[in-house]
């Protein structure tokens, strides 16, 4: 490949896989809803938590597609697995990008080995909205963990620029160039795939559909100029990234480890900070507990700010 690294390192590797792997995930995405047939599922009995047949094949194609290629990796992915199951080879993507073989790997991660690694897989954040139509708000997200701690990360946007062509969203063509983009970052690297402006104003971002009490009070004692009330992880650490929104405030468990490991990683890679209302980094070791249970507190900079506004009465009924 022209300009590639001879050698490139593991976890550039993994990084290079998983942006054409996300890539292929949100073409699946599309296709699914271009179909019409959404298949959902509820998996709770509130019925709050939907999957559709988006989420289903989105993940196997993606952990599929990063064993067969990194055999032996770890890898989490947020939908339930059935062993028995056949890998259909069409479905594997196995492709690179050029992009992230041709980076420099920092020092630090030159050496990282498979046993290091856990990748953790939301293969659609904002199922709820992708059902609702509010395409945006939608993300495939690909967090690599090298022990415990979230270095690297893809973000796909797979509607992306939607709105720009004459196509309604369920007339996108999924091989339109102009449709969806892919963010990726690793520490002591940085973050790419988007720009960031300045934004003068005090903005919070939050959940709209998974609201409490404790959010609603963590949000007012910060005293926004504007609550941005969207859906998903992964959109919600983009509007940081673009500087669109100045916090992600949700003082409330809900929130998975696959939903905070990609965006986490890409925060972090440009400077930003991710933790629970405690101050605490959240953990992504293979064993940990899938819910990220002392809620999120992420800000593009001064997060220490945000994180001294939230009342101890939140913070008590939030175990780290
Ligand atoms: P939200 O900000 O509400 O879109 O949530 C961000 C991510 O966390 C999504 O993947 C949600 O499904 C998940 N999440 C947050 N709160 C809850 C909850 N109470 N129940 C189930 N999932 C949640
Ligand atoms: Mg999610
Ligand atoms: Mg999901």
């Amino acid at each position: 490949m022209a300009g590639a690294v001879s050698n490139p390192s593991l976890i550039l590797r993994v990084m290079s896989a998983s942006v054409a792997v996300a890539n292929r995930a949100g073409s699946i995405i599309r296709d699914i809803m271009k179909a019409g047939d959404l298949g959902v599922v509820h998996k709770d009995l509130a019925k709050t938590d939907p999957q559709t047949e988006a989420d289903r094949k989105a993940q196997k194609c993606i952990v599929w597609s990063l064993r067969r290629r990194f055999s032996g990796i770890t890898v989490i992915g947020e939908e339930e697995e059935s062993e028995k199951e056949q890998v259909p080879e069409d479905l594997l993507e196995m492709g690179d990008f050029a992009d992230v073989l041709k980076a420099q790997c920092p020092d630090k991660y030159k050496d990282v080995k498979l046993e290091d690694v856990v990748v953790w897989v939301d293969p659609v954040d904002g199922t709820k909205e992708y059902t609702q139509g509010l395409y945006d708000h939608v993300t495939v997200l690909i967090g690599i963990a090298v022990n415990g701690t979230a270095v690297a990360g893809v973000i796909h946007q797979p509607y992306y620029n939607y709105q720009a062509g004459p196509d309604a969203p369920q007339a996108v063509n999924p091989s339109s160039s102009c449709i969806g983009r892919t963010m990726w970052g690793m520490l002591e690297l940085g973050a790419f795939g988007y720009e960031h402006k300045e934004n003068p104003k005090r903005v919070i971002t939050t959940t709209r559909s998974h609201g409490t009490k404790e959010v609603q009070d963590a949000i007012d004692a910060m005293k926004p100029d504007e609550v941005l009330r969207v859906g998903g992880a992964g959109h919600k650490v983009l509007l940081l990234l673009e500087g669109r929104a100045t916090a992600y405030i949700f003082a409330s468990k809900g929130c998975k480890k696959w939903d905070t490991c990609a965006p986490e990683a890409l925060l972090h890679a440009v400077g930003g900070k991710l933790t629970d209302v405690h101050g605490n980094t959240y953990i992504y070791h293979k064993d940990v507990k899938h819910m990220n249970t002392g809620g999120v507190i992420a800000a593009y900079r001064n997060h220490q700010f945000f994180l001294s506004q939230v009342p101890k009465a939140v913070k008590d009924v939030l175990p780290s």
